[in-house]
């Protein structure tokens, strides 16, 4: 017979049975496997069972049926629960009350269904008044039994209960449930029993019926959508958690609370957490009332406190990691209810695994591999400016402040309910979602939405918790916000703000500010994050490059940690407002005399950029491409140029007649240029063939350049990379041209500089004859923008809004091509080009300076593929360092 049902102290059965811990995650999922371990150390765990998930996925499997012989072994398990507490389920003399919860392999936070009190019914809640000598506590927990078992198990709508306890509140004259006197409590009973005539009296039919309820929960639309977005498979099935109740609401000597090992927001190394005296768990989750930090259980609670942070070091020690806790102390006696590795910021994730490496406690690789390169992303996240902020103060723009809960700034229109965020979201809007607090059910809502605003709640509510899990920036309990859901409209004292007005929000502060305040990126020399990126770099094999065309940004990207320029794309040096006129005198010239002037001009423009970027980038490779676009991109647009040339005719006040020439001049040469593919026309190197004064000029300004930083004490390096090639006789002839004026230049200065001259690989017939190009080329890059264009015949400027983005959702492609390389064909090919070019050019240096070369997947590839190097935007080489040492780690 399989075994179904494992008690908290049958982990080590589990482990023989199934093997490694991961399995045994696998199998009582994270929360069960956690509260045996928990026992195995010896924590104050309550005792209890747990139905694995391979039940769940049987019933599942089964169209909704239990498999055989799971109840009796659930029956044999309760045996043992009684045993060790003395209790007895369903027994009113000595009445033992469970509590049956989810618990998946990874922790999906509120998204499926928990029954507490299980096991009351009038002649147990009659009896356990007695017992404990609390009558309010007895019916207090029957009436939230017959709640929760009303609205998780049997479906009925929250409202109709929720209705009642207002009625009693407000007839009894208090303000929360928790004040309600006995005597309502016994007639709220009576009143839920009504409306909830399928509430079962007896204790096993409850336990049957909750945990059926917690299986088919994981197949609900809330877990189902938060798998989606949290990349967890549908397949797991969930597991079901039966423990002994124990109590935070039985009086002043109880209490139950959350607490993190560690500050979750900030990774700061201490406790943090809430609690609420006689109270239940669910209350402090709900932040329903106000909770207390749990630093204060130090004065409120002493010795429970001790022992607490005793069991959070052991904890941590223990798994290694910041550890989430949920606990509750009963008449003074403190009970660990469960404990999972915390969720996290990015920023905490940095601090907390670096921490850990310096206390010894994990090593360096495995605090590179617990920060996904995504949180890296998240750190280098938008900010407001400290000036931005003092000047909306000034103007008294700060609406209000809460809780500071997951930190970044986000800008948004207000949306008050989650379906309206996520409409407005689609139509390309920025939203902010405000609620007086999320639910589950509104994760949709706060999934497309820039930031989160609550007026309820604290750190480990639910919005808190979420918002963190989901990098959204969030500021929730902010006491002095009012939310009209009627009306539609926020208000804080006498300023409201309607629904689709603007706010900005400061998760790290907690602050919200009126309008739109402007954003800034963070600086990132951050200790923690430098020191995580410096292990980073260990462990890598791959160099990251930056793409960059100015010297200030060949700055930022060493800053960022780059280790070259990967691709300066010159001709965005001829965009420039006020070289365009020059570039586009060389473009209209009748004559390459003419041209010549125009490139005379343009010369020592260029030289002085190049010369910053070897400044900057001294002792380090500057890959530096010559021109790339079609030509006619320099010039003004056709229709442009006819509007003129008519306003010029209309006009009889002067003469226009030079003008009027010289504008029909332009449009002959727009219209000459014209071509109906101009991505695959002419274009990258065919360019430098038919007019080789341009190579000429741009080799000189290179070399040239070279010269005037060695002559300042640099040491340049640069590379010169020929675009878009085909045919190695393209290289012959482009790498003559470079050649021959570095030499003239180089004697001319008595200069000698090292050089290269490579090109980009990013046509198909380039990475198919890649040996022959690399007996001309000194080095490749892969321009995958093209190479993925090329290789798919898809446009990168209009693929993604015609029909690509739909191919990715219907799964004929499994992701985006021109976001993560496409491994079989475009990875194909650049296999393909490695082998051929080292054949060729033993040792060439190959890298990549496409859009992937930022991209973590792509960057696995390149690492695979045993590239050199990937060069990315200034902003993306953090995260690019972190991938590529994931890569190697991953490969090791
Ligand atoms: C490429 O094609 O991948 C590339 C880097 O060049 P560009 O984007 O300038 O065409
Ligand atoms: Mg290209």
């Amino acid at each position: 017979m399989k075994k179904w049902v494992y008690t908290f102290d049958e982990v080590s059965d589990a482990e023989a049975l199934v093997g490694d811990w991961d399995s045994v995650r696998g199998l009582l999922g994270g929360k069960g496997a956690n509260l045996a371990d928990m026992t195995r150390l010896d924590v104050p765990v309550p005792p209890g069972f747990t139905i694995t998930t391979e039940a769940c996925n049987a019933y599942t499997d089964a169209g909704l049926t239990v498999p055989e012989g799971m109840w009796d072994q659930v029956r044999a398990a309760l045996d043992t629960v009684e045993e060790k507490t003395g209790k007895k389920f369903g027994d009113p003399s000595n009445p033992l009350l469970v509590s049956c919860r989810s618990g998946a392999k990874f922790s999906m936070p509120g998204m499926m269904d928990t029954v507490l009190d299980i096991g009351l019914n009038h002649e147990v809640a009659a009896s356990l008044a007695e017992i404990s000598g609390d009558p309010h506590f007895a019916y207090d927990s029957y009436r939230r039994l017959i709640q929760m078992f009303g609205s998780v198990v049997l479906d009925n709508p929250d409202e109709p209960y929720e209705k009642i306890l207002e009625e009693f509140r407000a007839e009894t004259g208090v303000a929360t449930d928790a004040e309600l006197p006995t005597d309502a409590l016994k007639d709220i009973v009576e009143r839920f029993l009504a409306i909830t005539p399928r509430f079962p009296a007896d204790a096993n039919e409850q336990l049957k019926l909750a945990v059926e309820a917690v299986f088919r929960s994981w197949s609900g639309k809330r877990a189902t959508d938060y798998r989606n977005a949290a990349k967890i498979a549908h397949d797991l099935g969930t597991a079901v958690n039966v423990q002994t109740m124990v109590f935070g609401n039985l009086g002043e000597d109880c209490l139950t609370g959350v607490a993190m090992s560690r500050h979750g927001a900030t990774g700061e190394n201490h406790i943090e957490g809430d609690y609420l005296f006689n109270a239940q768990g669910e209350d402090v989750v709900a932040g329903i009332r106000a909770t207390i930090p749990v630093g204060e259980m130090a004065n409120d609670m002493p010795d429970a406190f001790t022992e607490l942070l005793a069991i959070s070091d052991q904890l941590e020690d223990h798994y290694r990691d910041m550890q989430d806790m949920e606990f509750t102390v009963e008449n003074s006696k403190l009970w660990l209810l469960q404990t999972r590795d915390g969720k996290r910021t990015a920023q905490a994730a940095v601090r907390i695994a670096v921490d850990l490496v310096e206390e010894g406690k994990i090593s360096k690789e495995e605090a590179v591999m617990r920060v996904t390169p995504d949180q890296i992303d998240f750190f280098l996240h938008p900010q407001f400016s400290v000036q931005s902020r003092k000047d909306a103060k000034a103007a008294g723009n700060l609406l209000a402040e809460g809780l500071n809960v997951s930190p970044g700034a986000a800008v948004g229109m207000v949306a008050f309910d989650a379906d309206t965020a996520v409409e407005w979201a689609e139509a390309g809007k920025k939203v902010m979602l405000v609620r007086p607090e999320t639910k589950p059910d509104d994760v949709h809502g706060m999934l497309a939405a820039e930031g989160i605003v609550t007026s309820r709640g604290g750190r480990t509510s639910h919005a808190a918790l979420v918002a963190r899990q989901f990098g959204k920036p969030a500021v929730v309990g902010i006491a002095e916000l009012e939310i009209d859901l009627k009306a539609r409209t926020m208000s804080v004292e006498d300023r409201v703000i309607a629904e689709g007005e603007f706010i900005s929000i400061e998760g790290t502060s907690g602050e919200v500010f009126l309008g739109q305040l402007p954003t800034v990126t963070p600086d990132i020399k951050d200790r923690w994050l430098s020191t995580l990126l410096g292990w980073a770099d260990e462990f890598r094999r791959l160099g990251v490059y930056a793409n960059a065309d100015y010297p200030a940004d060949a700055e930022r990207a060493l800053e960022y940690g780059a280790e070259g320029i990967g691709l300066c794309r010159t001709e965005h040096m001829f965009f420039e407002a006020e070289r365009l006129p020059t570039v586009q005198k060389m473009i209209l010239a009748e004559n390459p005399e003419d041209r010549q002037k125009a490139l005379d001009v343009l010369l020592p423009m260029q030289r002085e950029d190049f010369r910053g970027l070897f400044e900057a980038m001294s002792g380090k490779a500057v890959i530096i491409r010559l021109i790339d676009p079609p030509l006619h991109e320099f010039l003004p647009a056709h229709d442009d140029l006819e509007h003129e040339l008519h306003d010029l005719e209309e006009d009889k006040s002067v003469s226009h007649d030079v003008e009027i020439k010289e504008v029909e001049r332009v449009l002959g040469r727009v219209d000459d240029l014209h071509e109906e593919n101009p991505m695959l026309g002419f274009r990258g190197v065919r360019l430098g063939i038919l007019m080789p004064e341009i190579p000429r000029m741009q080799a000189r300004a290179i070399i040239e350049a070279a010269c005037d930083a060695k002559e300042n004490g640099f040491d340049p390096k640069p590379e010169i990379m020929i675009p878009l090639s085909i045919h190695v006789k393209e290289l012959e002839r482009v790498k003559a041209v470079v050649v021959e004026v570095a030499d003239e230049v180089m004697k001319a200065r008595g200069i000698k500089v090292d050089y290269q001259v490579g090109t980009m690989v990013e046509t198909p017939r380039a990475a198919l004859t890649a040996g022959p190009l690399a007996r001309e080329a000194e080095f490749f890059s892969f321009g995958t923008n093209d190479l993925t264009q090329t290789t798919f015949a898809i446009s990168r400027d209009d693929a993604e809004k015609s029909f690509l983005i739909r191919y990715v959702e219907e799964g004929i492609l499994p992701v985006n091509p021109f976001q993560t390389i496409d491994r079989l064909g475009v990875g194909g090919l650049i296999k393909l080009a490695v082998e051929g070019g080292r054949t060729q050019r033993p040792g060439m240096e190959i890298g990549i300076c496409g859009e992937h070369g930022g991209d973590p997947d792509s960057i696995a590839l390149c690492h695979e593929f045993g590239l050199d190097y990937v060069s990315c935007s200034p902003f993306r080489v953090p995260v690019a360092r972190l991938a590529a040492a994931h890569a190697a780690i991953n490969q090791k």
